[in-house]
Order: C-alpha cells, then sequence, then structure tokens
C-alpha cells in the first residue's frame, strides 16, 4: 500500500486564503511543498497568525516523513526484503546503469543503483534514483514492485 502524503491531505492544514504570499494558490503550494520545492515557512500567514497554530502544527506532524527520509524519499527495510530482485530489473534508471539487470539478471556493476546480496537488498547508489535532484521524477516503479512491502515511497 502507497504511504505517500497527498496534495489534499496537506491542504486541509493551510489556511485557505488564496492570498498567493508563497507564490501560488494553497493547493498550489501543497503540491510544492509535498515535491519540496517549498517549505511550510513560505506561508506567512500560516506560520505568523496564532489562529493557525492548531493547522501548523499538524501539517508540521503531516510532511516530518519529507524532512526525516532520505533524499530520494525512497525507504528500504531490509527486514522485510524477501531478494526477489524485483526492484532490480524494474528500476529504470538501473537497468540503464547496468544493462544485464534488464534481462532477469542481478546487478554486478559497481555503478548500480542496487544489487541483491546474501538475500537481501544492498544499497550501492541510491542518489542515482530519478527522485533525486535536479530531476525529481514521480516514479515510484520499484515500490509497486516489492510485492513485501520492503520499498516505500514517502511522497
Ligand atoms: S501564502 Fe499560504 S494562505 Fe496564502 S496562498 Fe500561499 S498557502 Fe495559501
Ligand atoms: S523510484 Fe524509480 S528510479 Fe528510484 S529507485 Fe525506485 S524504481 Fe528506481
Ligand atoms: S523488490 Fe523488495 S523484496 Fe524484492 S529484492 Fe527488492 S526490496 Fe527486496
Amino acid at each position: 500500500m502507497s504511504s505517500r502524503i497527498s496534495p489534499l491531505q496537506v491542504y486541509k492544514f493551510l489556511p485557505g486564503l488564496n492570498c498567493k504570499k508563497c507564490g501560488t494558490t494553497c493547493m498550489g503550494f501543497a503540491v510544492k511543498l509535498i515535491s519540496r520545492q517549498a517549505k511550510i515557512e513560505d506561508c506567512p500567514p500560516l506560520v505568523n497568525d496564532p489562529k493557525y497554530s492548531d493547522k501548523l502544527t499538524k501539517l508540521r506532524d503531516l510532511l516530518a516523513p519529507l524532512t526525516s527520509a532520505t533524499e530520494t524519499l525512497v525507504q528500504i527495510d531490509s527486514d522485510k526484503c524477501i531478494g526477489c530482485g524485483n526492484c532490480i530489473v524494474a528500476c529504470p534508471e538501473n537497468i540503464i546503469l547496468d544493462p544485464p539487470s534488464a534481462r532477469g539478471c542481478n546487478s554486478k556493476s559497481p555503478n548500480a543503483l542496487w544489487t541483491v546480496e546474501d538475500g537481501k537488498i544492498k544499497v550501492l547508489h541510491l542518489e542515482k534514483c530519478r527522485r533525486y535532484p535536479p530531476s525529481r521524477m514521480n516514479c515510484n516503479v520499484c515500490e509497486i514492485v516489492c510485492y513485501s512491502g520492503a520499498i516505500k515511497v514517502v511522497a
């Protein structure tokens, strides 16, 4: 099951003024917060007006995983990994970095994004994930193909 935070969830905790002091509408700001192109402090009414303090607290709680997760927002729980290799052969970036992976082989290249070692996923270069800046693509193929739930894309 996806653990992603939706713009609507974020929007509920914004002032809803559409004043554009953040440079966009409240919904636009919600999208930017999730993609980390804006920070909560960019909404002056929310941080300065005490009447929004409850919303501010709830928004900070909601977005906490975005600041604590890895930069790619891909989290891996190796305890849940069963070493199936689905992520290796399905990750569009990994099969470029390690072409034999596209034929169903385990990653061998030291430049690969990840490999399976001793029956568990081993991360080599997660910074090459397409979610990483500057591309910040909205990919979550690895999460979809990981049937054991070891991979979660936070946002
Ligand atoms: S500054 Fe805050 S209240 Fe104003 S439009 Fe942006 S998110 Fe909405
Ligand atoms: S999010 Fe996409 S590019 Fe990043 S590791 Fe997963 S499948 Fe690969
Ligand atoms: S798809 Fe999931 S279970 Fe399979 S190797 Fe990758 S992380 Fe492990």
